[in-house]
């Protein structure tokens, strides 16, 4: 059983059939999953989650994943909030947490959206699954779609990290290497659709990964005792975990789980790729694709996203904005929470913390807000600064290691 009622385009309101296999609506737009929120308020009751152990599943009743055994898991686990105590105290800050999504299956939140769109593939006996990706997406595709015995194709840019390369053809897919970026790999996907007999799972283009997403919302609501922070800063590439959050609280405050009360939605981008900031700069509703990206925050190296407009909307919404940061502020804010404060951070993650500093400084932010920083994935597939002190066993220089 499920509460959903039908799909919703989310640009014209128009409603589908939620029994059927859907990519974008008939206007290119992504779809958006719709429930009978009054029914769902009657029947549901949240101090019963308690009883459910933890991980995204304990929300199933609030997606749309029917029957239990069309469930495909990899252990998600409830990724925890850490304080960034010395790291927020150099700005006199003391509320500033990191909600660590890189513990997750595959190390990076994607597990989420892909638990969900690959588990909705299954209820639907789709078998062939195709994904541009930047690594982490394609990672997670891998892993959940091997797990329930699809086929999966993976196709990421060129300069994609061979981890993460090797990590997709590790898990069983099929990846290619493309001279090109993440939206030129999504092409391929589009063309060799109806000859491959792929199903595309895009950020966005199937209605799914979203529902999964949102549960990053519905989690963080519970763990802060059915309230939420005054601001989220989000590292923003297709902009799904920001979606998907929003539409979360809102679903909340339907069943009168939560109040009005919403976060600040901030979207962090990369200087080097950063098409939300400039729309959102440029007062737009739609952003233009942004020529020549470049970042070490390759999760955020998303030149055009379908989702532009819904990213958009729910950053002015909330009242928040959209900020770039450059890959040295990257770099340099990924070091000092990791020597301050023992938590190593993703590029990505590490961004919305260089967001952070420079909003705070501006008087964008106040110092004193309870915000959460996403960290969405774990930095140990990206290569990290080197080292070069090494001793040699039979002649130890102890001054050398006294100084170091
Ligand atoms: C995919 C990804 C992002 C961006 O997520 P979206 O929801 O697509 O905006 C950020 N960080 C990491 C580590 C990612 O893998």
């Amino acid at each position: 059983m499920t509460f959903v009622t039908h799909l919703e385009c989310s640009a014209t309101g128009d409603r589908f059939d939620a029994d059927a296999v859907h990519n974008l609506s008939p206007t290119g737009k992504p779809l958006l999953v719709r429930y009978d929120l009054d029914r769902m308020k009657r029947e549901l009751d949240r101090d019963a989650l308690a009883q459910q152990p933890p991980g995204l599943w304990r929300y199933a009743e609030m997606l749309p994943v029917a029957d239990p055994r069309h469930r495909v898991t990899l252990g998600e686990v409830e990724t925890p909030l850490l304080p960034l105590h010395r790291t927020g105290a150099r700005l006199k800050a003391d509320r500033l947490w990191t909600k660590d999504e890189g513990r997750l299956p595959t190390g990076s939140f994607k597990a989420r959206g892909m638990a969900l769109a690959v588990s909705m593939a299954k209820r639907f006996g789709l078998t062939r699954l195709a994904i541009p990706t930047n690594g982490n997406a394609g990672a997670a595709m891998a892993a959940y779609g091997r797990a329930a015995g699809m086929e999966v194709y993976v196709f990421c840019p060129e300069e994609t990290p061979d981890v993460n390369v090797r990590e997709i053809a590790l898990q069983g897919a099929r990846v290619w290497r493309v001279n090109g970026q993440i939206d030129q790999c999504g092409a391929i996907v589009r063309e060799g659709k109806e000859r491959m007999g792929w199903f595309d799972v895009s950020t966005l283009k199937e209605p799914y990964r979203i529902e999964g997403k949102k549960t990053m919302g519905l989690e963080l609501a519970e763990q802060l005792g059915w309230t939420l922070p005054d601001a989220i800063l989000y590292p923003t590439g297709g902009g799904t975990g920001l979606i998907g959050m929003w539409k979360a609280f809102d679903e909340l405050e339907a069943l009168g789980w939560i109040g009005p009360k919403r976060p600040k939605m901030i979207a962090v981008q990369a200087t080097g790729c950063a098409p939300i900031v400039r729309a959102f700069d440029e007062g737009v509703e739609h952003a233009t694709r942004w020529e020549n990206a470049a970042t070490v925050a390759s999760g955020i190296r998303v030149p055009q996203a379908v989702g532009d407009f819904l990213i958009l909307r729910a950053v002015r919404n909330s009242g928040g904005f959209a900020i770039a940061v450059d890959d040295g502020a990257i770099m340099a804010a990924q070091a000092d929470a990791a020597r301050d404060d023992g938590v190593l951070l993703g590029p990505e993650g590490a961004a919305t913390l260089a967001a952070w500093r420079v909003a705070v400084d501006d008087g964008r932010l106040d110092r004193r807000a309870h915000t959460i920083l996403f960290n969405c994935g774990t930095p140990l597939k990206y290569p990290m600064p080197p080292v070069n002190r090494a001793l040699k066993l039979d002649a130890i220089d102890w001054e050398d290691v006294e100084s170091a």
